[in-house]
């Protein structure tokens, strides 16, 4: 029974530490460990409230600025735009997504290294929910299809982002100094990600 309406998912499980989670579906979930008796978990909750008001408040705002597409519309590059398919059905949506991922990213990726004289070896499209690109010692590059959804200038940091791997495949210094040189606009893209990527 979970001791607090707000909580939707509640869980007893060997872990060291309880945690709390919120989603942008303003889900909260409470993962305790098994030592932990019942006053200890109203305790724990009772102290990270405030912490879940804050990130509710943060995610029921997202959701009210965020753009609400219709049926027969979608989001493409922060925008709505009309659709000829039933976008409220979840499989066609990432179908129409990947296959426009799929273009976009063959593409785009192709122009920004030529233009940057980045070197690059094959590209897929993933849809890891916490991942927005990866790039492998052997210069594979992988982006997820929700990046469809964000800015066009978003995008581009993230290919400019992954790019720059190519050259230094860590997030050193070094690294951050090459993404400034080729993407100018890199920290507002990083906010925006920051802020809006749970929405996506
Ligand atoms: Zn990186």
């Amino acid at each position: 029974m979970p001791p607090d309406p707000q909580v939707v998912n509640f869980e007893r499980r060997r872990v060291k530490y309880a945690w709390i989670y919120v989603n942008y579906k303003l889900e909260v979930k409470v993962v305790i460990p098994l030592r932990f008796k019942e006053a200890d978990i109203a305790a724990f909750i009772r102290a990270k409230s405030p912490w879940v008001q804050k990130k509710l408040d943060h995610f029921r705002k997202l959701q009210t600025t965020a753009p609400a597409p219709a049926s027969n519309e979608l989001v493409h590059f922060d925008k709505i735009v009309a659709a000829n398919f039933d976008t409220s059905d979840p499989s066609a949506l990432e179908k129409w997504y990947r296959a426009e991922a799929k273009k976009h990213f063959a593409q785009r990726v192709a122009e920004l290294a030529s233009y940057h004289g980045f070197t690059y070896n094959r590209i897929s499209i993933r849809s890891a929910k916490t991942r927005w690109g990866s790039c492998s010692a052997k210069k594979n590059l992988s982006f997820n299809w929700r990046l469809m959804k964000a800015p066009e200038y978003v995008v581009d940091y993230l290919i400019l982002h992954e790019l720059a791997h190519t050259v230094v495949l860590n997030h050193s210094r070094r690294f951050w100094q090459l993404v400034a040189k080729v993407c100018p606009r890199y920290e507002e893209a990083k906010a925006w990600l920051k802020k809006n990527g749970p929405m996506l």
